[in-house]
């Protein structure tokens, strides 16, 4: 694990061009990336605090916190502000809180719905939508999307994740690229999933019930509903918190059926929770149909 002191202290009197950087327009992962432009390409963890302060972020604070998440103290002008973040929280998550807030501190089309600023909760920090309700957000919850964004693509951009998607999908890799860019491993499988060029889903589980899933542009819809039992998982063999990649049932997934195989993977973080990388191989239909057998198969992803 990168020691946090480290990389903030070498990042310590960063200076940054706020204007610049406001001048790409409200997009939040395009002021991600007017951030990074500045920064260069440097590799490893991104020196949040060091960043936010560079922008007008004049206090960082961690403290604890009542019934919210991380908070942001600033004024309509947003000439500079404050940030708490929750005491209880992992470092990684604290990190993400701070890119969070300062989405919301650089986006000025952010309107504040206390007077003193933001205040964000667990759920407004997921990213995940609350309510099964169909219905257009709320401006509320389209801000606090936008701030999701901005802190993934300001902490996990995609350059810095590059050495960890070029292989093919495995969990080893996505649990390095937490360590790497010291994101919290919910972060890092989310970032892999969307952006791997291969087929992957990731599927969190809790006491063998399905919890939900992130699945890859590519990725078919998957069969399973809210605390359905989860299908037939990979088990351990070695010493590693992980499985090896196996081949899979594909009906127990996806809704509809599938040309190519598919295979899975599956980390036990403990007793109770699992999280598994699908992997959809759809490749016979690229090569036009070719009969390739299952051991070679399970070869090109194993180790
Ligand atoms: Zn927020």
């Amino acid at each position: 694990m990168p020691d946090p002191g480290d990389y903030e202290a070498a990042a310590a009197g960063l200076t940054l061009d706020r204007m610049e950087i406001e001048d790409g327009g409200t997009n939040p992962a395009q002021l991600a990336a007017a951030i990074h432009r500045q920064l260069g390409d440097d590799e490893g963890p991104v020196p949040v605090q060091a960043i936010a302060r560079a922008l007008d972020i004049y206090d960082i604070r961690v403290a604890p916190l009542i019934g919210i998440e991380a908070a942001l103290v600033t004024t309509p002008e947003r000439t500079e502000g404050a940030i708490v973040v929750h005491q209880a929280a992992s470092r990684q998550r604290q990190r993400f809180s701070i890119g969070h807030e300062l989405g919301h501190f650089l986006n000025p089309r952010h309107s504040a719905a206390w007077g003193d600023g933001f205040r964000c909760d667990r759920g407004d920090l997921s990213g995940r939508v609350r309510s099964p309700v169909r219905r257009a957000p709320t401006r509320y919850e389209v801000q606090e999307r936008q701030a999701n964004t901005f802190a993934i693509e300001l902490l996990a951009p995609r350059r810095r994740l590059r050495p960890y998607l070029d292989a093919d999908p495995d969990l080893r890799h996505a649990l390095e690229l937490a360590k790497g860019l010291d994101i919290s491993r919910e972060a890092a499988f989310r970032r892999f999933a969307e952006l791997h060029d291969a087929s992957v889903a990731i599927v969190f589980a809790h006491r063998d019930r399905f919890s939900y899933a992130i699945r890859g542009r590519s990725f078919p819809a998957l069969a399973l509903t809210r605390k359905a039992q989860m299908p037939w998982l990979p088990q351990l063999s070695s010493a590693q918190m992980y499985t090896d990649v196996e081949e899979a049932e594909s009906t127990d997934w996806v809704q509809t059926p599938m040309s190519g195989p598919m295979y899975a993977q599956t980390l036990y973080q403990d007793e109770q929770r699992s999280t598994t990388l699908l992997i959809c191989d759809d490749a016979e239909d690229d090569e036009g149909g070719g009969i390739e057998d299952a051991a070679a198969r399970l070869g090109r992803f194993g180790r």
